[in-house]
């Protein structure tokens, strides 16, 4: 695996963003405030009609949230960027965007879950449709894009893992007039920038890898000026869900060791998924680096994964045995996760539906952290024989 990232925007994580104001500081400062004051009434009016650009209020334009944009959006191979207080934020804003009652939009199966409530509730209420399609099923796709107005996307998706050919799903959706976004959180502009594979929003869950030390709850949306430039004018500061600026902060602080942390969740969790694989009681791993090859435009893979155990072996008492894997949700951080699906699927997709984003009760969830390959697997081997 090569680095993923062009040499400039490597460094553009680590170089100081000092524009003459820090004291050279090698850590940017919080600007901790929710408004800005003027010194004088021409320099609020010119603010006002827009002859100046510069913070006002916190909830529009705040320094630190502003920095934390511009390297996102560079890593993304993008112009520009929106951070968001979730990645629901970022996402219900995006789609919110482009559609109006009577719209349909197109999604992939097996989205994150809260997407798909969100396109089940809100977006329902509002008289937009969902589409549903296989998105490894390039024909079936080519058949419902005419007329949606969005086809939103998550690749790989974050279950069962399936990864689909985004530059060729891109190119369908641009044939066809379709503003297409993509869920990227799994593989992070590190291993996969679907900016540059023709996607026109990439969305994150900053929640996870690019926050990566799991004390964040965050979203960014990414693209060209002129599709954010959209979502600020119907969604985003209505909507309200805006990234605070210590949560910026921190992000800025977890974006600087994204390649180092990828590398190593991508080595750690590709031994493991092979490991879990070679053992009798495992049905299937669920890691998109297991096949012969990845899809055109992923450049590498992260730290989450699924497998399936064989009938017969008891999941509560392996779960029960680990003590390095905490049992949670989310993922990205620097610790080892695991869920259950029979867990998982307690919970239902919405009310009377039997949607079950494709989890099999027999499936465990596993994020591999940081704690080291060896101890990781020893507890695993150890927990699985204990339980099967
Ligand atoms: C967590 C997650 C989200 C939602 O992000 P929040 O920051 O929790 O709102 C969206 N997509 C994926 C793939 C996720 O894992």
């Amino acid at each position: 695996m090569t680095d993923g990232l062009e040499p400039f925007e490597l460094a553009s994580l680590i170089t100081a963003h000092d524009d003459g104001n820090f004291a050279e500081a090698v850590v940017p400062p919080i600007f901790q405030t929710s408004l800005f004051t003027f010194s004088n009434y021409d320099e609020m009016i010119a603010s006002y009609r827009g002859e100046k650009v510069r913070p006002i209020y916190t909830r529009g334009l705040n320094p630190t949230v502003r920095m934390f944009e511009e390297m996102l959006a560079k890593l993304e191979g993008g112009e520009d960027a929106l951070g968001f207080a979730s990645g629901m934020a970022a996402i219900s804003s995006a789609v919110l965007s482009f559609v109006e009652p009577g719209d349909r939009i197109v999604a992939v199966k097996h989205v994150y879950p809260d997407a798909f409530r969100l396109f089940g509730t809100v977006l329902k209420r509002m008289k937009v449709d969902v589409t549903y399609v296989d998105g490894r099923d390039e024909e079936a796709v080519a058949k419902v894009l005419p007329g949606a107005k969005v086809f939103y996307m998550e690749s790989p998706t974050s279950w069962v893992m399936e990864a689909h050919d985004v530059g060729a799903l891109a190119a369908l959706a641009k044939q066809h007039g379709v503003v297409s976004m993509i869920d990227n959180s799994w593989a992070t502009p590190y291993f996969q920038q679907p900016l540059k594979l023709g996607v026109d929003l990439v969305i994150h869950s900053a929640s996870k890898y690019l926050g990566g030390h799991s004390d964040v709850v965050a979203g960014v949306v990414a693209g060209s000026k002129e599709m954010i430039a959209r979502l600020k004018a119907e969604a985003y500061p209505y909507l309200g869900g805006k990234l605070s600026p210590f949560d910026a902060w921190l992000l800025i602080r977890g974006l600087r060791t994204l390649p180092i942390r990828m590398k190593a969740h991508e080595a750690a969790a590709l031994t493991i998924a092979k490991r879990l694989q070679e053992l009798d009681v495992v049905e299937q791993v669920c890691h998109p680096g297991l096949a012969n090859r990845l899809p055109s435009g992923l450049n590498g893979t992260s730290g989450l994964f699924s497998f399936i155990f064989r009938e017969g072996v008891d999941i509560r008492a392996f779960a029960d045995r680990l003590t390095l894997f905490k049992l949670g949700v989310s993922w990205g951080g620097h610790e080892s996760l695991i869920v259950p699906g029979e867990v998982v699927l307690q919970q239902k997709a919405q009310p009377n539906s039997a949607h079950t984003f494709g989890i099999n009760p027999r499936s465990v969830r596993l994020h591999i952290g940081l704690e080291g390959t060896e101890a990781l697997w020893k507890e695993l081997e150890e927990a699985i024989a204990a339980a099967s």
